[in-house]
């Protein structure tokens, strides 16, 4: 029993494929995980790096406290099932699940007690004296669950087990996996193309694309918040429908405009967490509605489609079609028409009829058309809010505040002006105020709604605000985007900085060695654990090159010791002052108190806080 933690973990093959990128979970003890993409996506890949039969190009892999990047597949107390189940053929089924103990000297009475153990949880008794050949494939995929077993792992791995058996057998066969994973208690992590096989069986689900992790969440998660359209098309069958929509915000209804030309009408609460510039008649949005979240309706509706086929399935019944009235031919303009809705068998409908819809609001998705990511967040990264500059004044949510003088540089001569507030940087503050309409639990935060005009700002509120009360709150104005004629005219200070610099080693005495960046002449002591990590990913040409640290901004400390730097500007956000600072080639932007008017300073950085990121492939090494 284990838990597990993948943290930064990179593949990059010889011939320079990223094949695994910044790969992050923390698995828990008894979970049952499941990877799941298309062909191709790094799941193998990723199981063979924690089995250790592929090595791990950076990040850390720890299987319960041990870091184990380096340890030997043997020593990992890890068990894999292949799909191809790797039996050897000359032995009996009791000698192949045998054989590990025996090359571990374990006794063979208690060897035997072991295998008989396991042949009994997996109904395979009564084969142990036959070869695997004159067995089917579903037994033979037992042997090889028996022979991992035995072994008693803390982890088992298991890569695609299933798909060479037929699909009656697949079902039979997941069901009896579910199982012995919770009579056994162990850690699974079980690699997949089947979206079916990841949704029956695991507990959480990583769904991988082009080596990248795309949302790691519970079945039902993935099922109703899928965090794009990659995801959302991925899991569930019939596929998702998707169509180029276009919304329009009228009071108290956003309009959605189809493909076909007609139009239909949701209530604006459906939506009122997406950003305002999606409202406004003229963007293309990807709309997502599941099949089974589609109505035939009696009554007319503005929705029509027309059938073009349809499947009985026996309890249920897929209707095929395209939205509006089908063209004689069907042409390349069509296809982002068609239209799948999954009815309850009994539904009469036949190929040709025009039927109407309606669609669940509820359960509407909406993804951007570019980035294909959801506009539906659970806490929205930004809202989009209006205000106006009049001199050194800024009228904001009904109050009038100074225009702090770092955004009064950037807005210019421009009276209208728009910011987009992420809800973190709402903070409790005397500036402004505005009523709570509702207040909702988003995963144990508290998400509040505050009513601005006719559209609501989100912020993170804690246990104390209740709704219907009046909520008083400044702006954290270095956190905000800000916008003139729709286009950003300053960009929220980030969490980060980061300097580019050399690496070297030095010998210093007797088989010791001490590690440095070395950033505009300074040498930074470096970590030695992470030393040997950037030798070893990258051999001896790491001393050759530059690479990117990065770190906190707030692990900048100016005083007496580091590098000089010359203070170029100093940037007044109102409640937070930063100096702009020239470190030789190098700008940082660091946080300074209130009355600063130094012109040059000392910094510090601490090289305990770097991450080590590789320039030319671009990945973290540490
Ligand atoms: P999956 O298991 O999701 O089908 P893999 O992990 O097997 O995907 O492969 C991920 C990517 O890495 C693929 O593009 C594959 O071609 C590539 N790849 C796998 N093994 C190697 C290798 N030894 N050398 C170079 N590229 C590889």
């Amino acid at each position: 029993m284990a838990n597990l933690k993948l943290s930064h973990i990179y593949k990059v093959y010889e011939n320079g494929h990223k094949a695994v990128n910044d790969f992050n979970i923390d698995i828990a003890d008894k979970e049952f995980i499941v990877f799941v993409g298309p062909s191709g996506c790094g799941k193998s890949t990723t199981l063979r790096m924690i089995a250790g039969l592929e090595t791990i190009t950076s990040g850390d892999l720890f299987i319960g406290e041990t870091l184990a990047n380096d340890l030997e597949p043997k020593d990992r107390d890890i068990a894999m099932v292949f799909q191809s189940y790797a039996l050897y053929p000359h032995m009996t089924v009791y000698d192949n699940m045998a054989f590990g103990l025996r090359n571990r000297h374990m006794p063979e009475a208690e060897i035997r007690e072991k295998v008989l153990e396991a042949a009994k949880m997996l109904d395979i008794e009564m084969y142990l004296d036959r070869k695997p050949k004159a067995m089917s494939g579903g037994q033979r995929q037992r042997v090889a669950l028996g022979r991992a077993l035995v072994r008693d792992p803390k982890v088992f791995l298991l890569d695609e087990p299933l798909s060479n058996l037929d699909a009656k057998l697949r079902a039979q066969m997941r069901t009896e996996i579910t199982k012995l994973h919770k009579k056994l208690g162990t850690t699974f992590i079980y690699v997949t193309h089947d979206q079916v096989e990841a949704m029956t069986m695991g507990t959480r689900i990583v769904v991988m694309k082009l080596g990248y992790v795309q949302q790691i969440d519970t079945p039902m998660n993935l099922y109703n918040k899928p965090y794009n359209k990659f995801v959302a098309g991925f899991i569930g069958t019939p596929q998702m429908n998707f169509f180029n929509v276009k919304l329009l915000r009228k009071g108290a209804k956003v309009e959605i405009s189809y493909p076909d030309g007609s139009k239909s009408e949701v209530d604006y609460e459906v939506v009122s967490k997406i950003h305002n510039s999606y409202l406004n008649g003229e963007k293309e949005v990807i709309l997502g509605i599941r099949p089974e979240h589609i109505d035939i309706s009696e009554k007319k509706t503005n929705l029509m489609a027309t059938v073009t086929a349809v499947e009985h399935l026996g309890n249920e019944c897929i209707v095929y079609g395209v939205l509006g009235k089908a063209s004689d031919e069907f042409t390349m303009k069509d296809e982002g028409k068609n239209i799948i809705i999954k009815t309850l068998e009994g539904t009469k409908v036949e190929v040709g009829d025009e039927i109407y819809l309606s669609i669940h609001e509820d359960k509407l998705h909406l993804f951007d058309k570019e980035s294909e990511v959801t506009l539906l967040h659970a806490i929205p990264p930004y809202t989009l809010v209006e205000g106006e500059v009049k001199g050194d004044d800024l009228s904001l949510f009904g109050s009038k505040v100074k225009l702090p003088a770092a955004m009064k540089e950037a807005i210019g001569s421009a009276s209208k002006v728009e910011f987009e507030v992420p809800p973190s940087a709402v903070v409790p503050g005397k500036d402004y105020s505005l009523k709570v309409k509702k207040i909702e639990d988003v995963d144990g935060q508290k998400l509040a709604y505050l009513v601005n005009g006719d559209r609501y700002l989100f912020a993170l509120v804690d246990n104390k605000v209740k709704e219907g009360e009046n909520y008083s709150f400044s702006l954290r104005n270095d956190k905000v985007v800000v916008l003139v004629d729709g286009k950003v005219v300053l960009e929220p200070i980030g969490e980060q900085e980061f300097v580019v610099g050399n690496f070297l080693k030095k010998d210093v005495g007797r088989n010791k060695v001490e590690f440095y960046y070395e950033v505009e002449g300074d040498q930074i002591p470096a970590p030695l654990e992470n030393g040997y990590k950037i030798n070893a990913v990258e051999g001896n040409n790491c001393y050759k090159k530059a690479y990117r640290y990065v770190f906190d901004r707030k692990s900048i400390t100016l005083g007496e010791q580091g590098l000089a730097a010359h203070v170029e500007k100093v940037l007044d956000y109102g409640n937070q002052k930063y100096a702009s600072l020239k470190l030789g080639e190098q700008n940082l932007l660091v946080e300074v108190p209130n009355d600063f008017a130094k012109e040059e300073v000392k910094v510090w950085l601490n090289g305990e806080a770097f991450e080590v990121w590789q320039q030319e492939i671009d990945f973290r090494i540490c």
